[in-house]
């Protein structure tokens, strides 16, 4: 479970992105962050990480209180709160299936780490994850052979090898066409129904996050200003997330029109 308690947080240049945020996330959910861009959703998401540091309140994941790990036990937090980036994070000239196994690397002595040797059951569980998301066949391939959905299911399956509860994603499918982006959230989808691991995701795609996850929690200007099942959001909710932009509405729906269905 993740817990916000009054989290605020403000950048050292005096911006607040996120004021009195109060909410919990069960075990199993699927959450879309939506917004305008600006809004504090990417921060809402790296806190939870600790990639950033709240400035205010308390944040607890699975009774652990986040902002108060440090050294190890940070990287340690980070193995079961895993994070999926837009622009994939791979090592592009290295195999597929070295992508995956990096994901055990701090479990490795360093010498181990540096001559890229790994254990059999470790190969084994990176190969079970590409299988998981459907690229076993492409182990063996580099991954700028790949295309762009291919390397976000390399990324999606790293983060699975961890074995994760929780799997952060900041835009996943930003950089991605319409119909591999519906691959990908499928992959999600399942992910998260299968393995009953919690997806919390930022998503600039009004409609998809309506189609794919479960909860909408909507961001303004750093506060939440709705909560609640995607079935539930209507013309009113999506004016009150992103009042005073309709424009930026109506573009982030009119793209959308080829990624869902
Ligand atoms: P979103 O993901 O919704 O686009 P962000 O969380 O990235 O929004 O940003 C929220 C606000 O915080 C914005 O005003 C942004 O300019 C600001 N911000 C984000 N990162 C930093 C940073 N490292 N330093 C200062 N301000 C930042």
């Amino acid at each position: 479970m993740i817990e916000f308690n009054n989290v605020e947080k403000v950048y050292p240049n005096g911006t607040e992105a996120l004021k009195e945020i109060n909410l919990h996330i069960d075990k199993g959910e699927f959450v879309a962050i939506i917004g305008l861009s600006g809004a504090g959703k990417s921060t809402f998401i790296r806190c939870i990480n600790r990639m950033h540091d709240i400035t205010g309140g308390k944040l607890h994941v699975d009774e652990i209180n986040v902002g108060a790990l440090k050294g190890k036990a940070i990287r340690k937090f980070r193995r079961k709160v895993g994070m999926i980036f837009q622009s994939f994070n791979l090592v592009n000239r290295t195999t597929v299936l070295k992508n995956v196994l990096v994901a055990f690397a701090p479990d490795n002595p360093f010498w181990r780490t540096l001559t890229g040797i790994y254990t059999k059951a470790q190969k084994r569980q990176a190969l079970e994850a590409l299988d998981q998301v459907g690229i076993l066949d492409k182990a063996y391939m580099r991954v700028n052979q790949l295309s762009g959905g291919q390397q976000q299911r390399v990324a999606l399956a790293r983060t699975l090898a961890q074995e994760p509860d929780i799997i952060l994603a900041d835009e996943p499918i930003a950089s991605l066409d319409p119909v591999t982006s519906k691959r990908v959230m499928k992959d999600f989808a399942r992910i998260n129904k299968e393995l009953d691991i919690t997806i919390v995701m930022n998503i600039h795609h009004v409609e998809v996050a309506l189609e794919y996850a479960d909860r909408i929690i909507g961001i303004r200007a750093g506060k939440v200003v709705y909560d609640g099942k995607a079935s539930m959001v209507d013309e009113g909710v999506l004016k009150l997330i992103y009042e005073g932009d309709v424009e930026e509405l109506n573009f982030a729906r009119e793209e959308n029109k080829d990624y869902v269905g």
